[in-house]
């Protein structure tokens, strides 16, 4: 079976760093905000340029946690995207407040500007009080921020990117970790940088906002966690995850060139016979999926010739967040485009450790089965 994505080979190459770094941990004893912590939060400002870094336990607490430090609650509305993993609207619904979801740009698969302006006056209409908007940088493609961007200080909104999917990645050459008010990001084992656990980060290059996020990881600490100045919760990333990721960090800008080649080899294969992911020149993305648009019945006919090749393919995502059990109830603008991604999408195995064989492979088999 070919694989989806192959932590395997990576851990493979780094595993003597990886056993070392989790051995000084059990040495020293400090499981929880040990100096890996701190010393993790260095290496991700000086990757990504972000003057804060915060590590905490995943990336949904990552947004939850940006949430409580805009003071999000009851009454407000945070526009988010309908094509998307669902951590991006659950945490606005955990706090009290509304989702309202707007549509994206098919080509993109980022929210787009005009549905945002549409779903802001939806929520007018509501008596909500439109606060700010999640952007998420979908499979890795950083959102259209300069609209976004220019919207929101029209607005007066704040802005939070979700990057789970694309840390690493660049807009108009700005690093992702230093747009928007606050950016999140995930290190859940299949993102591109990814734990052995769960793990997720904060950054932003607001003092005040870096001030309450450290004190409401752990439980709205003041001067120490026996004194307690807000609401909180428990939301800290383990020393051993922090272990792990300082090494995995360090060949985390090859393994994005490598991906990048990858995904620049199917965009030559494919870009004559269906639909390839649009890249502008002034993005780069991290590929944590490599997306293909396929009409009609061809994408299912597709997945399952794949699967009987040993190739496996998944759908990110099969039902947009408006059309969701739990979320249906919410007002919502059309989102049309998000079902029509639902129907179309099929993200094709990526990581940095294919061999040309096996892109060849995977190559001639979709060609084939598109023929
Ligand atoms: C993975 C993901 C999250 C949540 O991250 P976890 O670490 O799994 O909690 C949030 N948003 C998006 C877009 C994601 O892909």
């Amino acid at each position: 079976m070919t694989a989806f994505i192959d932590l395997q080979a990576q851990q493979a190459g780094i595993r003597d760093k990886i056993d070392l770094a989790i051995t000084k941990v059990l040495d020293h004893g400090q499981y929880i905000m040990g100096p890996e912590v701190a010393q993790l939060e260095t290496d991700l400002s000086v990757f990504c340029g972000a003057k804060h870094s915060l590590s905490c336990s995943n990336g949904t607490d990552a947004l939850s946690l940006a949430l409580m430090a805009l003071n999000v609650g009851a009454g407000d509305a945070v526009i988010v995207p309908s094509f998307t993993f669902v951590a991006t609207a659950e945490v606005v619904s955990l706090l009290g407040a509304t989702p309202i979801f707007a549509d994206i740009d098919i080509n993109s698969f980022n929210i787009s500007t005009e549905s945002i302006v549409e779903a802001y006056t939806l929520a007018k209409q509501h008596d909500l009080t439109p606060k700010g908007i999640i952007a998420v940088d979908l499979f890795g493609r950083p959102a259209d921020y300069s609209a976004i961007e220019k919207y929101c200080t029209e607005q007066g909104l704040w802005l939070i990117s979700d990057a789970a999917q694309s840390f690493g990645a660049t807009y108009q050459n700005r690093n992702v970790g230093t747009i928007g008010t606050i950016t999140t990001t995930s290190f859940f084992p299949a993102k591109p940088l990814g734990c052995y656990g769960d793990g997720g980060a904060i950054f932003t290059d607001n003092d005040d906002i870096a001030q309450t996020l450290t004190s409401m990881r752990i439980h709205g600490k003041g001067s120490n966690k026996y004194d307690n100045i807000r609401i909180g919760t428990n939301a800290r990333m383990d020393t051993l995850q922090a272990a792990i990721l300082i090494e995995k960090l360090k060949i985390f800008s090859d393994e994005i060139k490598a991906r990048n080649i990858l995904a620049q080899k199917y965009h030559n294969a494919f870009k004559d016979i269906v639909q390839i992911p649009d890249i502008p020149d002034e993005i780069t993305s991290t590929w944590a999926q490599y997306t293909l648009r396929i009409d009609g019945g061809r994408r299912d006919n597709l997945a399952s010739t794949l699967k009987g090749q040993d190739i496996p393919t998944v759908v990110y995502y099969p039902i947009p967040l408006h059309l969701q059990k739990a979320y249906q109830h919410y007002p919502q603008v059309n989102c049309s485009a998000s079902e029509l991604a639902t129907q179309q999408v099929l993200s094709l195995p990526m990581h940095p450790y294919m061999d040309e064989q096996t892109s060849d492979m995977i190559i001639d088999a979709v060609k084939k089965a598109l023929a």
